[in-house]
């Protein structure tokens, strides 16, 4: 199972190519990269301290609790997802990898050597914008990986070890960002039966062997009705 940010549409969380008012004249490479972070610090916290209010005052949907509901029933699920939202986790899903972290984490901006290397904080609001690193005072930046950046080896691996599967599900993303859209072709090189949920058609939609045009607060409903859950 893989799903991206079509999983919390529903939920109220912005996808990163919907335009949103206040943010919606800022590229996404403007905000979520270290480059934009050196460059301006302040304007990427206030952009991650703005989603992570959004975020707060949002709920998982029926999509993030149908696949809760598998992880509980299905021994060998493993939810790889691109989102950093923690919605998953609050849905009460098992087996989360979270392949590009977490907004609900923290880092020291300058690898300060502070143990553990990253840390939870889901304070909102912050108290202070941008927050500092607790070990060296510096710049605390936030814990997800942006562009540009090397997924966690230890995660990645996670993410190959689950492709050995027998049906591949691909849930609410839009198949550009790399390495993760990889992740279904993978899937098939090994043998998996790949399935696409997504109400528009994306780069993958022809590499899939089913392709189901929906939303997947609904289509993942109707699954779990048919399969009598
Ligand atoms: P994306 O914004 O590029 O694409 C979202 C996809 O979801 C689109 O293909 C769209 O057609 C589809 N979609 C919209 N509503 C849907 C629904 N109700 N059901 C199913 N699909 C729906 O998102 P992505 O592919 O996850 O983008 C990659 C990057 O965006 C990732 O790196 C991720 O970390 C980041 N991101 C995460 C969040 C989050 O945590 N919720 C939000 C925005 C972006
Ligand atoms: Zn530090």
């Amino acid at each position: 199972m893989v799903t991206g940010a079509g999983v919390s549409a529903a939920s109220g969380v912005p996808t990163f190519r919907s335009a949103d008012g206040l943010w919606s004249n800022f590229r996404v490479e403007e905000l979520a990269t270290a480059e934009a972070f050196s460059r301006n610090p302040r304007l990427v916290w206030e952009w991650y301290e703005w989603r992570r209010n959004r975020i707060a005052a949002c709920e998982p949907n029926r999509a993030h609790e149908v696949l809760a509901a598998w992880s509980r029933h299905y021994p060998k699920f493993t939810l790889v997802t691109q989102n950093v939202d923690g919605l998953h986790e609050r849905a009460g899903t098992r087996n989360v990898v979270r392949f590009h972290a977490s907004i609900w984490e923290l880092s020291c901006w300058r690898s300060c050597g502070a143990s553990p290397g990253r840390w939870r904080d889901d304070t909102t609001p912050l108290p202070a914008i941008p927050p500092p690193c607790p070990h060296c005072g510096g710049l605390a930046r936030p814990g997800v990986v942006w562009f540009g950046e090397a997924i966690d080896p230890a995660v990645l691996e996670e993410s190959l070890a689950a492709l050995d599967c027998d049906v591949c599900l691909v849930v609410g993303t839009s198949a550009v960002v790399y390495p993760a859209a990889g992740l279904a072709d993978e899937a098939r090189r090994r043998g998996a039966y790949t399935i696409e949920i997504n109400p528009e058609a994306t780069d993958a939609t022809p590499r899939f062997d089913l392709a189901i045009a929906g939303r997947a607060e609904e289509v993942l409903d109707e699954i779990e009705r048919a399969l009598g859950g």
